[in-house]
C-alpha cells in the first residue's frame, strides 16, 4: 500500500527503494555539471537514527522500532513526514527522506529532506496507546537532537495526522520549557495549536495550480492539440480522498468539467460533467459513488482512467498506470496527485504517445509548501494578515472613495466588498502557494526546453540537483 512505483520497480529489479531513488538521481545527474564528489554528497543520507524503545501496552511491554532519517543538511531545518506502518524499514525511510530533499528544492522550500517512521499498525492500538507511542518517539527525537524548529521539523504522513502532530508539539514544548519557538518543531498541527489555515486542502490546490499553469502555456497546448486555459477541459480524477477531492473541487471551481471519478468501489463517467458536491453527498448517502444520476457506472474502477478526457489526475494509489493499461490512457495531460502512480514503463509509453506527465515530486508539493508557511507563522508568532489586513482595507477604501468622487460614479456593493477586502490568513496562504507552483513550473519547463527533453520528471530532478549542488558548492567543506 505504501510502496511507490520506484519502490516496486526497485524490488522487481533486485535493488532497494533507496537504490532506486539513486538510479533516478544518476539519470538526471548526467545533465548537470557537478563533480562526482558533490553528486555523491547530495545523494548520501547525512544522518540515520534507528531507535527501539519500550512502551507498556496493557499489562505487557512492547519494544517499538522507529526511525528518523535526515537526508540532507544543505539547508536547515530538515523536513519530512512521519508514517505509522508495518512496512516501515530503514531503506524506505532513507528513500523517502531523499525524495523530500528533491521535492523541497523543486518548490524552493528552504529545508533539507527528512522522513520518520514507526513500525506499527496504528489500527491495533487505542488512542491512549498511540499517544504513549507518539510521545515516547518524540522524546527519543529530543534526546538525540533530532527535532526542533531549527533542526528537524516533522509533519503528518501515512497513519498520522493533526492529532499526532499536536502530541509531538506538546511533548517537545514540555521537554524544552521556555523555548519560545517550540511550536515550530512540527507542522500539520490543528489551527488551534499553531497550524495554518489552508493546510488541509494545500496538496489538492497545488495540483490544480500546477496543471492550470501548464494549460496556460499556449505553445504547449498547441502541441497537445488543446485550447489554452483550464476552462472547459475534461478531467478524470482517481481517488476522492484528501488530494483527489480537493484537486477535483478546485478544477470544478476553475471551470474545468469533471467527467469521471474513480473510487475503490468503481467509477462513474458523464461526458457532460459531474457535480462534485452532489457526487460526494450521493456517496455519503448510499456508501458508493456508483449509480449517480445521469452517470454511467464503470464496474472496474481502473477503467475509469481510460475514458475520454484531456486531463487525468491519479490521486489515490501508486502504480495504477503501468505497462498493462498505459497504452489505453487517452488523456494528454497526466498530473500525478498521488506519489508514484505511474510505473517507469507507463512513463515511457505515455511519453512516446506525446502526453505531458507532470511529476509527483513537483505537483503534490503543495503540502510541504504550506507546511513551510506554518513554520514561518510559528516563528513569527502572529497569524498571517493580522498586522496588515485592516490597513489594506482602509487604504482600499480611501482609493475607492477618491476614484468615486473623481468620476462621480459608484461601484456596486459586491464590487465594493471585493475591492475593499484585505487579506486573511487563508488568502495569503493560497497566494503564496499559487506563486510557488507557478514559479516552479516554469523553472522545470525551462530546464526541459534547455536540455531538449520531453520528460518533465527528469527535468524536475535536474532542477533539484542543481539547487542542492550549488548550495553544497557555496557552503564549502568544513574541515
Ligand atoms: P486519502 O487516504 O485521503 O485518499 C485516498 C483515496 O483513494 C480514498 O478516498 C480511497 O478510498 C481512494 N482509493 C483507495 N483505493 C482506491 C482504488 N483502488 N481506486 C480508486 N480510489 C481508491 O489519501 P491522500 O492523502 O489523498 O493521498 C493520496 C495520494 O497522494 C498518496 O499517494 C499520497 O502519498 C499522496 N500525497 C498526499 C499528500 C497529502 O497532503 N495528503 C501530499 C503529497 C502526496
Amino acid at each position: 500500500m505504501v510502496e511507490t512505483a520506484t519502490a516496486k520497480a526497485a524490488k522487481a529489479q533486485h535493488y532497494s527503494f533507496f537504490q532506486g531513488v539513486e538510479r533516478n538521481f544518476d539519470k538526471a545527474a548526467g545533465f548537470t555539471r557537478f563533480e562526482k564528489g558533490i553528486l555523491e554528497q547530495i545523494k548520501a543520507c547525512n544522518s540515520v537514527y534507528q531507535m527501539k524503545f519500550p512502551v507498556r501496552i496493557g499489562d505487557k511491554i512492547e519494544v517499538v522500532e522507529a526511525y528518523r532519517v535526515q537526508h540532507s543538511h544543505h539547508k536547515l531545518p530538515c523536513k519530512g513526514g512521519i508514517r505509522y506502518s508495518m512496512d516501515v524499514n530503514q531503506d524506505e525511510v532513507m528513500a523517502l527522506a531523499a525524495l523530500m530533499t528533491y521535492k523541497c528544492a523543486i518548490v524552493n522550500v528552504p529545508f533539507g529532506g527528512a522522513k520518520g517512521g514507526i513500525r506499527i499498525n496504528p489500527k491495533n492500538y487505542t488512542t491512549f496507546e498511540l499517544e504513549k507511542i507518539t510521545r515516547r518517539y518524540a522524546s527519543e527525537l529530543v534526546k538525540k537532537n533530532f527535532i526542533g524548529p531549527g533542526i528537524d521539523v516533522p509533519a503528518p504522513d501515512y497513519g498520522t495526522g493533526a492529532r499526532e502532530m499536536s502530541w509531538i508539539a506538546d511533548t517537545y514544548a514540555s521537554l524544552k520549557p521556555g523555548e519560545i519557538d517550540a511550536l515550530g518543531c512540527v507542522t500539520g498541527k490543528p489551527v488551534t495549536q499553531g497550524g495554518v489555515r489552508g493546510r488541509t486542502e494545500a496538496t489538492g490546490l497545488g495540483v490544480f495550480y500546477g496543471v492550470r499553469e501548464l494549460c496556460n502555456v499556449a505553445e504547449d497546448m498547441k502541441r497537445l492539440g488543446l485550447s489554452t486555459g483550464i476552462e472547459g477541459k475534461k478531467v478524470v480524477v482517481q481517488g476522492l480522498g484528501n488530494v483527489g477531492y480537493h484537486a477535483a473541487k478546485f478544477f470544478y471551481e476553475g471551470g474545468a468539467i469533471i467527467v469521471g471519478l474513480a473510487e475503490y468501489e468503481g467509477g462513474i463517467y458523464n461526458e457532460k460533467g459531474l457535480d462534485l458536491e452532489k457526487v460526494v453527498a450521493h456517496r455519503k448517502a448510499t456508501g458508493s459513488i456508483l449509480d449517480f444520476p445521469g452517470a454511467t457506472n464503470i464496474a472496474n474502477s481502473l477503467e475509469t482512467l481510460e475514458q475520454e478526457c484531456d486531463i487525468l489526475i491519479p490521486a489515490a494509489l501508486e502504480n495504477v498506470i503501468n505497462a498493462s493499461n498505459a497504452a489505453r490512457i487517452k488523456a494528454k495531460i497526466i498530473g500525478e496527485g498521488a506519489n508514484g502512480p505511474l510505473t517507469p514503463e507507463a512513463d515511457e509509453i505515455l511519453l512516446q504517445k506525446g502526453a505531458i506527465i507532470v511529476p509527483d515530486m513537483y505537483l503534490n508539493a503543495g503540502g510541504v509548501t504550506v507546511s513551510y508557511f506554518e513554520w514561518l507563522k510559528n516563528l513569527s508568532h502572529v497569524r498571517f494578515g493580522r498586522m496588515d489586513k485592516r490597513f489594506s482595507e482602509n487604504q482600499n477604501t480611501n482609493i475607492l472613495q477618491t476614484v468615486e468622487s473623481l468620476t462621480g460614479k459608484r461601484v456596486t456593493d459586491i464590487e465594493r466588498r471585493q475591492i475593499m477586502h484585505g487579506p486573511d490568513e487563508v488568502d495569503l496562504v493560497y497566494s503564496g502557494l499559487e506563486d510557488t507552483m507557478i514559479g516552479s513550473y516554469h523553472e522545470i519547463r525551462e530546464a526541459m526546453l534547455s536540455l531538449n527533453m520531453t520528460d518533465m520528471r527528469t527535468a524536475a530532478f535536474t532542477v533539484a540537483i542543481n539547487k542542492v549542488g550549488v548550495s553544497y558548492e557555496e557552503l564549502g567543506i568544513f574541515p
